[in-house]
């Protein structure tokens, strides 16, 4: 498989490539040059296979040959051993054709070791054969940080580098992160929002000669490799309720669209999705380019689902690529608008497109609260407040009650103690493996949100 930039000036790579370089070199982001198409037999033949094997035949096309088959699925095998439910991600019944998914059983208790255990995997087959050692730089709104940290962390590789807005990821997050001990794990509280954050890393990539001098790599979302493992469990839970031979509608809360757009792939490849909902809270940027067509970077207000409190949202450049068929030239047009006057519009026939793709709705807080509230009377569940955003976008958007509705449950509820006690008087316990989290102790440095601060940090930890 060829990958192509989205702003079209960057060279082809192969997979290997697309996954050690993260961001391309004239901005863009990589997406596979062509979608691979899976016939309605093969998906019928998912039914009852393991997550592995599903896994193996859904992401082949553009992983193999660069990497042997073989190997492959070694590295998959090795991946999901990480994970505590031997269906790695269990569909759980709300209500007759209400569902969720839980992403929530990997070492961090977040949907992204789903793609983050693979990545950890694959770097360490790639470099280890190219003998090569890389840097990764990240910035995290909460659980991308440990996820990535879990997936690194102790190996020859990689040294990491992780950046968090100080005082704005949860206590559990936090420590989650900074109470690894490895060597080659750097943690950075940044006086500033996560969007700085983000905003510093991708100022890191752009500067193309300290990129090189220290071999710079992301596991962030916008790294092709994790939109990939994300597209596999759209297919393993929808032949689980009956597809390709019935429809199955997917609720997704979305903050980076990097979930959902792995849902858009899926159904790309042939996997029949009814209906798309990006569930936002109210940072709700991604609701509103969708409705109104207008992408506008507004204020980051926090919630009590922090992991989507963003206003910039990386993975949309990949749907504006498929809005535009391909036009490198107009994504670069929107995104030069964008960084010039903090706004683009979409309009005409590509948001008609973007809006029989997807329906987008914001979620309020109270709304939040009242699901949690309600899911845990009427079943006993527990829900995080990101999976509440979730399933209360399903019940607002739901066009057909007779297709099942599938939620996306990214986070365990234990992530989100406070919110989740309450509302419901519960205490969500952590798995046994994190029980003793708040007795670790924390290593981690301050920065201020400032490019030069964090290069000579790097250069002095490396
Ligand atoms: C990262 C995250 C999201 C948002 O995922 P995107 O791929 O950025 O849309 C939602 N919920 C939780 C718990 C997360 O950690």
């Amino acid at each position: 498989m060829k990958y192509v930039s989205t702003r079209g000036q960057a060279p082809e790579l192969g997979f290997e490539d697309v996954l050690l370089t993260g961001l391309a070199r004239d901005g863009g982001l990589y997406v596979p040059a062509e979608i691979p198409q899976l016939s309605a037999d093969e998906i019928r033949s998912f039914h009852d296979m393991p997550y592995e094997e599903v896994a193996l035949r859904v992401m082949k096309p553009f992983v193999c040959p660069e990497i042997s088959e073989s190997d492959f699925a070694d590295i998959i095998a090795k991946a999901y051993s990480t994970f505590r439910h031997k269906d790695i991600a269990p569909l759980v019944q709300l209500d007759k054709n209400q569902w969720i998914l839980e992403l929530f059983h990997g070492p961090t208790l977040a949907f992204k070791d789903v793609a983050l255990q693979l990545l950890g995997h694959l770097f360490d087959h790639v470099l280890t054969k190219q003998g090569r050692k890389v840097t990764i730089v990240g910035a995290t709104s909460g659980d991308t940080g440990s996820a990535a940290i879990e997936c690194v962390r102790g190996r020859d590789c990689a040294e990491i580098f992780m950046l968090h807005p100080k005082g704005l990821v949860s206590d559990v997050q936090r420590k989650q992160m900074t109470t690894v001990m490895s060597a080659n794990v750097h943690n950075i509280a940044v006086d500033g929002n996560f969007d700085d954050c983000q905003a510093m890393v991708k100022a890191l990539f752009n500067d193309l000669a300290f990129r090189d001098e220290i071999t710079l790599s992301a596991v962030n979302s916008i790294n092709w490799a994790r939109v990939m493992a994300q597209i596999v469990y759209y297919f393993t839970s929808a032949v689980a309720l009956g597809a390709p031979d019935k429809q199955v509608s997917y609720s997704v809360p979305t903050g980076n669209f990097g979930d959902i757009y792995a849902g858009y792939m899926a159904q790309q490849m042939g996997l029949p999705i009814k209906q798309l909902i990006v569930a936002t809270n109210r940072n709700d940027i991604l609701t509103r380019v969708l409705t109104t067509g207008d992408y506008a970077i507004g204020e980051v207000s926090p919630t009590i689902s922090p992991s989507m409190d963003i206003q910039v949202s990386s993975n949309f450049e990949r749907l504006l690529y498929n809005l535009y068929d391909g036009n490198g030239s107009e994504v670069r047009r929107l995104m030069a608008n964008l960084s010039q006057s903090h706004i683009f519009t979409i309009d005409g026939p590509e948001l008609v497109k973007a809006q029989q793709i997807f329906d987008a709705v914001q979620v309020s807080e109270q709304d939040t609260e009242a699901t949690i509230k309600a899911i845990f009377e009427q079943t006993g569940m527990l829900i995080d407040p990101h999976t509440a955003v979730g399933v209360k976008a399903a019940s607002l958007k739901n066009t057909d009650t007779a297709t099942p509705m599938v939620t996306l449950s990214t986070a365990h509820p234990a992530k989100f103690p406070e919110a989740v006690a309450k509302v419901t008087g519960q205490h969500p316990a952590l798995p046994a493996h994190m029980a003793d989290l708040f007795d670790r102790v924390e290593k981690y440095d301050r920065l201020d949100h400032d490019l030069d601060a964090l290069k000579s940090y790097i250069r002095e930890n490396l």
